[in-house]
Order: structure tokens, then sequence, then C-alpha cells
């Protein structure tokens, strides 16, 4: 599984699944926008910099 990129919900405060592979964050806009979170079913505009990078585990 490769590692993923996840954001902290503003709603709930989990942590929830971006859909972006970490290798890719690097290339994103400074700015992306998430639909129908995995916490809450909103969408949330996040940023790189507050982004978390799972660490892959098998
Ligand atoms: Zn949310």
């Amino acid at each position: 599984v490769a590692a993923t990129v996840l954001i902290a919900c503003p709603d709930t405060g989990d942590l929830v699944p971006t859909g972006v592979r970490a290798d890719l964050l690097p290339d994103l806009p400074a700015i992306n926008h998430l639909e129908a979170c995995a916490g809450c079913g909103n969408d949330h505009d996040w940023t790189r910099d507050e982004s978390v990078v799972t660490t892959a585990t098998d």
C-alpha cells in the first residue's frame, strides 16, 4: 500500500484520507479541494502545509 495524504477534518478533527498519493504531494497546488470528506461528508479546502503523510505499512 502506498503512503497517502491525510488532512485533519475541520469539523471532526479526525484525520481523513484525501485520496492523494504521498509521492504526488510535491506536484499539487498549494490549496486543494476534498469532496465528500470521509469524516463529515462535507467538502473542504486544504493546503499542503496542513496535510499529513501516512507511513505505508504492510
Ligand atoms: Zn470533514
